[in-house]
């Protein structure tokens, strides 16, 4: 300000000393003072012009709004332009920041597993990420500020959204949910700020898969158990209220020993089950020779084949084979159930006289099968995929005869499983069944003694 007086000044003192010099050379009095007063105007007005020029360049630079650069650098009107660029370029960076925040949000939001959306007063889509568009089919380009009522037009939700109240969330039907492959949504909607509202959606399918299995597992349980103990409190009933001869109670109580046992391998198999699923998947560390596995293998087969064949007296042909020289690396018990209860399938399933054969064999890609096959009733195809489920069985009465519990196989596929191994089925109604489980070729090792001890 100080500089503006002192410029204004300066070309008053300027103009009116021209104006008074330039009037003192003709030599009137009069004629002075009205160069001086003319001076003055002059130079006031040259001063005017030339702040105005300056007010101007600052005007255009306003307009032109492009703050890289200073418009003027020195005066009043420099220091007005600096202050305005200061403040420009302070708001520039702090709306930079915030829409660097919201980008960080939207991004999180983008990287939810959970479908996200956003709705104004109007129920109008203001925003939305991948997932929720999976949900609900949406469009990003297509969808935005659409109404929601128009988009989503499953009835349960537009009774949800128009009944407004959202205390509780909403189970509907995904969009691409079919009768063969349902999906289920979990869908909550909260107010917030002026009427708007944030959807969240979640796909509920595996989870209510996984409670309808949970149902259905307690349910099997319960039938299973109850059957024999059903058995078992009758005999007990009678062996109470009636008197039998020695032979008789000596049969019933034969018999309360068989559905006892029958409990007790269900309670056995189930946790045997419970205990491959809570620990963690075996190394190969420890190397079970084939041989004794094939042994004991053999030995139980045939005593199964004489036990369940005793009157008879004709067993099965077991035949147990292959190149069985090596070892397989895992959790020997494991290997051995899940074996043996292929080896018992084959027995319990195929009526005396039939051929069973248990054999090792390599593939060329270094892969080992163990493989048991027999020539028993078969299996329809459409039962196959579900062999392994808990509790499913083909053949009730020969599963429940034969002292079965319905989950041998879902323990083979499970111990196949963690030890990196697959289950296969192969079968053909009357001829017979192949069950194989093929090991990887990192948990077979030859024979010990062929291979050379570490250095040092
Ligand atoms: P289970 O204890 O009833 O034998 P599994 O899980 O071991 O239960 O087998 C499931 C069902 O698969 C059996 O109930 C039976 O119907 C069928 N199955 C298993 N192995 C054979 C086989 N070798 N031949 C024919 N059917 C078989």
């Amino acid at each position: 300000m100080f500089w503006r007086i002192v410029s204004f000044l300066a070309c008053q003192l300027g103009g009116g000393l021209a104006g008074w010099l330039a009037a003192s050379s003709t030599g009137a009095a009069t004629t002075e003072l009205e160069g001086l007063a003319l001076g003055l105007v002059l130079g006031g007005m040259a001063w005017f012009l030339f702040d105005m020029s300056r007010g101007a360049r600052l005007l255009n630079w306003l307009r032109a709004g492009d703050v890289s650069e200073v418009a003027l650098s020195a005066g009043l009107w420099g220091e007005v332009s600096a202050r305005v660029r200061r403040l420009v370029l302070g708001r520039d960076r702090l709306l930079r920041e915030s829409q660097n925040r919201l980008q960080d949000f939207l991004l999180a939001f983008q990287a939810s597993p959970n479908g996200v959306m956003l709705l104004n007063a109007q129920g109008g889509i203001e925003w939305f990420n991948q997932t929720a568009a999976t949900h609900f089919g949406l469009d990003p380009q297509r969808d935005m500020l659409q109404h929601i009522g128009n988009l989503v037009r499953e009835p349960s939700f537009v009774r949800y959204f128009a009944i407004q109240d959202y205390q509780e969330e909403l189970v509907m039907p995904g969009r691409e949910s079919t009768p063969a492959r349902p999906v289920r949504l979990s869908v909550h909607l909260y107010p917030y700020g002026q009427g708007r509202l944030l959807l969240l959606s979640r796909d509920i399918t595996a989870l209510e898969q996984a409670e309808a299995m949970r149902r259905d597992f307690v349910a099997n349980v319960s039938h299973e158990i109850r059957t024999p103990l059903t058995v078992l409190g009758g005999f007990v009933e009678t062996l109470q209220t009636c008197s039998f001869t020695e032979p008789e109670r000596e049969r019933y109580l034969a018999l309360m020993a068989q559905q006892a046992e029958r409990m007790q391998t269900l309670v056995s198999d189930l946790l045997t089950l419970s205990r491959l699923e809570g620990s963690p998947p075996p190394g190969i560390s420890n190397w079970i020779p084939i041989p004794d596995l094939m042994r004991q293998l053999e030995a139980d087969g045939r005593a199964l084949s004489a036990a369940l064949n005793p009157a008879t007296g004709r067993l099965h042909a077991l035949v147990f084979d292959g190149p069985i020289e090596g070892e397989i690396a895992g959790v020997e018990n494991e290997l051995f159930s899940a074996m043996s209860n292929l080896v018992g399938n084959a027995i319990r399933y195929t009526p005396s006289g039939g051929a069973i054969a248990v054999r090792w064999d390599f593939l060329p890609d270094g892969r080992v099968v163990f493989s048991v096959s027999d020539t028993g009733p078969g299996i329809a195809p459409e039962h196959i995929p579900r062999l392994t489920e808990r509790f499913y069985r083909v053949d009730h009465s020969r599963s429940r005869d034969t002292g079965g519990t319905g989950l041998g196989l879902a323990i083979v596929k499970h111990v196949a499983q963690r030890h990196g191994a697959e289950l296969s089925i192969q079968s053909t109604l009357g001829k017979g069944s192949v069950f194989s489980i093929t090991f990887p070729a990192s948990r077979f090792r030859t024979a010990p003694d062929r291979i050379l001890p570490l250095p040092g």
